[in-house]
């Protein structure tokens, strides 16, 4: 078990203990525990493995208790608290804490005084209007709820790039530990780098294929499926998982077949019969009279799929039939940006606003992986709750920026940053003079949300053409399988930044991805400059922007388009000014 499932356990702990009334610093206990777990560099395993329990109990925030039930957790599979949380509390209601704007509080509310204990009673509860009798809640609130439930039905059975890649990660090391595995890849939607994942597809040649099936199963909690070449099964997670096995000639044409995207495959299947020939998952067949597949042309290795088409190799994030097969046969395909392109942050949160850690600490963690610049972006006074900066204490971050600097030495250059609100009416949450003397201006909008489309448009442009903006932060604020982006008018905004020389941000935080992949070809397209942003908040968030860089491949931007592949600091903030300021 790694870090990643031992969190889930304990944020389920956590979630249960509250919805079941427990002593609220326990809850908050379990919860930072699972925090820490999670951002743990070192396998959990390891680090009892080396220092036994002790060194568990001495990590921040985990204590004798958190370490026992963690260790409990690894040794049966279970937490002992937990499964006797289940017994008392109905876990639909894990799913009622899954709605947006239901929170444990209102999920107990719900169950201890309405008697709901999962998604379909709470929906009928707020059809009925009874949810309105509870304190706090009224006609509105039940509407929202309402079309909360309805995103979430829409968004059930998939899962954020993290989460697939952690379970992605198991299946293949099961397979590859039973040595039999001549050749592994994961295919599907995670190959083409989707924002979200459905199931996942796990493709296999082998010349024998039992130990590999039963190492698939072992991972499962239910099968669907298990034949000599194929697995079908629901993994630990609930997610679904395909398994194929082929022999290692027809490794080629079966990676392409099982990457996709349908809309892709039957595009190209088209174009084959047009030549006369025909693709299936052992190769590509030169076409008989009758219809059938006659001499084998293509298909041990992917790139002969298209050359045998006459098509430039087409990369698995532009298979998506949006013009890739076209420009396949043009030459004119882009030429991808790729993580190496990239050469900093320009969206990085410490201790003075929501980040987890010091300034100096970020800096540090970006030298580790290479970037030339971060810039520091925290949140302006208006986001409260995160602790925001006014123009004072924004003047005395300056002071720790240059001390943070004078200490890590010039392996990276820090740039003074903030991430200013977009207010209501489409100013800035922080005086003019003061945002004049930052290298980068961050703005986003983090209320608000329900503005119509007129209103938000109107707002955004203002900020754009406020002449203090070099960046528009993850401009339509949408949290994947959480929150709809807000209602504006893309064309207009992309249009405006364009005229003003404002950056969009592709926001690489896999909860964000934001511009998404259409949006950022768009804005590309428009002549927009985009970025490439974390917008870390721990240091290990950092490693995110290979998550933005696939964003950006699926908008099929070079390295062009994007202005943090600039090395030289200097140049970047000239690029980043130029038109506006
Ligand atoms: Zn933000
Ligand atoms: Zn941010």
């Amino acid at each position: 078990m790694d870090n990643a499932e031992i969190a889930a356990h304990l944020e389920q702990l956590a979630d249960l203990s509250e919805i079941a009334g427990e002593n609220p610093f326990k809850v908050r206990a379990y919860r930072a525990a699972a925090a820490r777990i999670r951002d743990l560099p070192t396998p959990v395993q390891e680090l009892l493995r080396e220092g036994g329990l002790e060194a568990l109990e001495q990590l921040p925030g985990i204590g004798e208790r958190i370490a026992t039930k963690i260790v409990q957790l690894l040794e049966t599979g279970e937490i002992e608290a937990l499964r006797k949380l289940r017994e008392r509390v109905p876990v639909g209601l894990l799913d009622v804490l899954a709605i947006e704007g239901v929170g444990p509080k209102k999920a107990r509310a719900f169950w201890q005084q309405l008697g709901i204990t999962n998604v379909d009673e709470l929906e009928r509860a707020a059809r009925a209007g009874k949810l309105r009798t509870l304190p706090g809640m009224g006609e509105r609130s039940e509407r929202k709820i309402l079309a909360a439930i309805e995103r979430w039905r829409a968004h059930q059975g998939r899962y954020l790039l993290p989460d697939a890649e952690a379970d992605m990660r198991r299946v293949l090391a099961a397979i590859r530990e039973t040595g039999d595995a001549h050749r592994l890849e994961a295919a599907g939607s995670l190959r083409r780098r989707r924002e979200t994942i459905g199931d996942l597809d796990v493709l296999v040649s082998a010349s024998r294929s039992d130990r590999i099936m039963e190492a698939v199963r072992a991972l499962s909690r239910e099968v669907l499926g298990l034949g000599e070449t194929r697995a079908a099964v629901v993994l630990r997670s609930g997610m679904h998982c395909d398994v194929r096995v082929v022999d290692d000639r027809s490794w080629g044409s079966a990676l392409h077949y099982f990457t996709g995207s349908k809309a892709h495959s039957v595009a190209l299947r088209g174009l084959a019969r047009s030549q006369g020939l025909t693709i299936n998952e052992y190769g590509v067949f030169r076409l008989r009279e009758d219809g059938t597949a006659g001499e084998r042309i293509a298909g041990d290795e992917e790139p002969e799929v298209f050359l045998a088409l006459g098509l430039d190799y087409i990369p698995p994030e532009l298979r998506e039939n949006r013009g890739e097969i076209e420009a396949a046969a043009a030459g004119t395909l882009p030429v991808l940006i790729e993580r190496a392109d990239v050469c900093g942050d320009l969206h990085v949160h410490t201790t003075w606003s929501d980040g987890r850690e010091s300034i100096e600490t970020m800096a540090r963690a970006a030298i580790e992986r290479g970037h030339r610049y971060i810039a520091i972006t925290d949140h302006s006074a208006r986001l409260a709750m995160t602790g925001g900066l006014d123009a004072k204490r924004l003047r005395e971050q300056w002071r720790e920026i240059e001390a943070a600097q004078r200490s890590v030495g010039d392996a990276i250059r820090l740039l003074r940053g903030i991430e200013v609100d977009i207010l209501e009416d489409g100013t800035l949450d922080m005086p003019a003079d003061a945002l004049a003397e930052l290298d980068v201006v961050v703005a986003s909008v983090h209320s608000h949300f329900g503005q119509d489309l007129e209103t938000m448009t109107a707002r955004l442009l203002r900020a754009i053409e406020s002449g203090r903006v070099d960046i528009l932060g993850h401009p339509t604020g949408r949290l994947l399988l959480r929150r709809d982006p807000y209602a504006f008018d893309p064309e207009r905004v992309f249009a405006a930044a364009k005229a003003a020389g404002v950056a969009l941000e592709i926001n690489a935080s896999p909860l964000r991805l934001d511009l998404s992949d259409t949006l950022a070809k768009a804005a590309h397209e428009a002549g927009c400059a985009l970025v490439i942003s974390t917008d870390a908040h721990h240091p290990t968030h950092l490693d995110f922007l290979r998550y933005g860089v696939d964003v950006a491949r699926r908008g099929w931007c070079e390295r062009r388009h994007v202005l943090n592949t600039e090395p030289d600091p200097e140049r970047l903030l000239a690029r980043l000014h130029e038109g506006h300021r």
